[in-house]
């Protein structure tokens, strides 16, 4: 899956010096203050097989003018009033005439997911004196956002937060709102908004070429390395399909994936874990290239069939999931019919105490 695994100390030094003339940064992981402060030992991120390089290219990332089709920095790019450094227009505006926005008042009081919160568009953002100006009008915004009479109660609730006031014989919300947001100054607080205004693109520069933000470059921008002297080959325990599985990139808690059969393993992964399997595991690997394409697809069901590969007697993670409740409810609500799997998880999930805190927040109780 991108990452790089070494075999030998020989073969790490020819890697690191190719890596190092194609254009990538090395990072020495041994060194990363991210280990320090947790005061891992390195002697534990090689037995357990931490990734000990990292590699990435730098400085791939630009903004491209709209205005002038210049190649510019990328930094600020996307900050509200941003200008171009070479034709002195503006990059980006983060909200114009027309956008919306949806926010609350910060008023000290205790907040959750279904407090109120107003959904209203921008008339204009005076950067200057620090005040952003509504059009008098609630929005819709889907759950939690009022409108009608519940939005002008939030509004009484919070008087000395805004002001209303007339401007070309139009109504307008008027409240302080810096381009330096800070919590322990501001009126209110932004969930989000739309309609920016953009004129700019942010583009990908690598060995002469120009890329789309989205776009793969020939090469991977960043990898992990792996020392594998230092744990390889592992041995068949009952954990080893964990490992396999997280090599791969995939999750090994079975509570994790949908619980009605439904295919999650694509051959593609399979090739990947019977890879890993092959090189660094005692495994047989001719023997894994013939079981894994009758392993289940599902989720659950293919690791099973993994971990049963792995060893006569597995330990296979099976931990609740809030996840499981929400769709069993979704499937419930639209008359759909569930499976004996799906119910056992979504009962083990609502019994779970981020289940029951789950609860609890519809229901609007605290602990
Ligand atoms: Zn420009």
């Amino acid at each position: 899956m991108r990452d790089l695994y070494v075999k030998t100390p020989q073969a790490l030094e020819a890697l690191l010096a190719e890596l190092r003339r194609v254009g990538y940064e090395i990072k020495d992981l041994r060194k990363d203050e991210f280990r320090a402060d947790r005061g891992v030992p390195v002697s534990e991120m090689e037995e357990k097989g931490w990734s000990l390089w990292y590699a990435s290219l730098p400085d791939i990332r630009h903004g491209k003018c709209k205005s002038c089709g210049s190649v510019i920095s990328v930094a600020g790019v996307r900050f509200h009033g941003h200008k171009c450094e070479i034709c002195g227009e503006v990059t980006y505006y983060d909200l114009v005439d027309g956008s919306t926005m949806k926010f609350v008042f910060l008023n000290n009081r205790e907040r959750n997911f279904l407090s109120p919160k107003l959904k209203m568009r921008v008339k204009r953002w005076d950067v200057e004196q620090e005040d952003i100006y509504f059009y008098y009008e609630f929005l819709e915004g889907g759950l939690s956002v009022v409108t009608g009479n519940q939005a002008t109660a939030y509004l009484n609730e919070n008087k000395r937060l805004w002001q209303v006031i007339e401007e070309d014989g139009q109504k307008l919300l008027k409240v302080r709102y810096s381009l330096y947001w800070d919590r322990d100054t501001a009126a209110i607080e932004a969930y989000d908004s739309y309609g920016h205004y953009w004129n700019h693109s942010i583009v990908k520069i690598w060995d002469g070429k120009e890329y789309g933000e989205l776009d793969h470059l020939p090469i991977p921008e960043s990898m992990n390395i792996f020392e594998t002297w230092h744990w390889s080959p592992l041995q068949a325990t009952p954990y080893l399909h964990e490992r396999i599985l997280s090599a791969a990139g995939q999750v090994s808690d079975k509570g994790y994936y949908y619980q009605d059969g439904r295919s999650f393993f694509m051959a593609s992964e399979w090739k990947e874990m019977a890879k890993f399997v092959r090189h660094f595991t005692v495994l047989n690997g001719d023997r894994f290239d013939d079981a894994w394409p009758k392993f289940r697809s599902s989720g659950p069901g293919g690791i099973d069939d993994l971990a049963h590969f792995c060893h006569g007697n597995p330990v296979v993670e099976n931990r609740p999931n809030i996840g499981n409740i929400l769709v069993a409810a979704s499937k419930l609500i639209e008359g759909k019919p569930l499976t004996e799997s799906e119910i056992t998880e979504a009962v083990r999930g609502v019994e779970s105490e981020e289940g029951v805190d789950l609860i609890r927040g519809f229901l609007g109780k605290k602990r």
